[in-house]
């Protein structure tokens, strides 16, 4: 199937898929299986990092997929326990063997561990891939704004996305007011919730009957329509294709409003001001 997924064009030019396929939690054997599956039908960016240890699950499925390696968007990320300029460099290089590939199109600090205060060289190792052609685009995950000022400040390359926990229960105002203002693209993690109690909302299960979708289809919609980047991650075949078929629908304004009206400013995941602190 050919991908029906249109992309958003990063600030230096590259364009990323809107969609994307994301692959925490998901063990290295079956992640070759379920990256197979979002090719097939249709995907073509996959969101993986170091972390996940399912490098290189992922670089067989791209690998065995017959696609152009310039038909696939694939980002990755370097872990907390490898900032640092020297040590991203190595942990770069590892994560391409692993994913059998000589660049990346996005590579992402995974989060910004401010007490540990490397951040900064980090990115400059991030800098120096993208100058040598290895990471066509370069960004971060995690960031609040202090972050990323101290790299506007600091720093060259204005990061291409900021990769944060972002789902109608956390909407991030203020941080994506930011990257709009600064060219930096949302890209929203856990856009689904991660499939709890969001699913379930009775505003949200009620516009989903109203357009005759499921209520993750109805949440995807949302964020596309918000202009977010979006990687939701499932390893059910049905779930994967569900997750993709959002782009012959349409929120209308009274929708979109009743989703933004869900906002609960609570987070999931870690607080990145203390995450990864000793
Ligand atoms: P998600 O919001 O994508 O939710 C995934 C879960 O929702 C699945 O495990 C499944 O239980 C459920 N689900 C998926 N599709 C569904 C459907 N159609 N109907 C009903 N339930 C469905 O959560 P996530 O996996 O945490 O986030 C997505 C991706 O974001 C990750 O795989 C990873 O790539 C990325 N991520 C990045 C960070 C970071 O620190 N940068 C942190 C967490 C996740």
């Amino acid at each position: 199937m050919s991908s029906k997924v249109p992309p958003i064009i990063l600030n230096n030019g590259v364009e990323m898929p809107q969609l994307g396929f994301g692959v925490w939690q998901v063990p290295d054997k079956e992640a070759e299986r379920a990256v197979a599956t979002a090719l097939d039908a249709g995907y073509r960016s996959i969101d993986t990092a170091a972390i996940y240890r399912n490098e290189k699950g992922t670089g067989k499925a791209v690998a065995s997929s017959g696609l152009r390696r310039e038909d696939v968007f694939v980002t990755t990320k370097v872990w907390n326990n490898e900032q640092g300029y020297d040590a991203t460099l190595r942990a770069f290089d590892a994560s391409l063997k692993k994913l059998r590939l000589d660049y990346v199109d996005l590579y992402l600090i995974h989060w910004p561990v401010p007490a540990q205060d490397t951040y900064v060289d980090t990115y400059r190792a991030l800098e120096k891939l993208h100058a040598d052609g290895r990471a066509r685009a370069i960004g971060v995950s995690n960031f609040l704004t202090p972050h990323l000022r101290r790299l506007l400040d600091e720093t060259s390359v204005v990061p291409a996305v900021n990769q944060i926990e972002l789902h109608p229960h956390l909407q991030q105002h203020q941080s994506r007011a930011f990257h709009a203002e600064h060219g930096i693209a949302t890209e929203a993690w856990s856009p689904l919730g991660q499939g709890k109690g969001l699913l379930e909302v009775p505003a949200v299960v009620a516009i989903a009957r109203k357009h005759e979708r499921t209520p993750a289809q109805v949440v995807l919609r949302w964020h596309l329509q918000l202009g977010n980047v979006v990687i939701p991650k499932s390893v059910t075949p049905s779930r994967i294709r569900e997750n993709i078929d959002v782009f012959d629908f349409l929120l209308d304004d009274e929708d979109l409003a009743a989703i933004s009206a869900l906002d609960e400013d609570r987070r999931l995941g870690p607080d990145p001001a203390a995450f990864g602190a000793n």
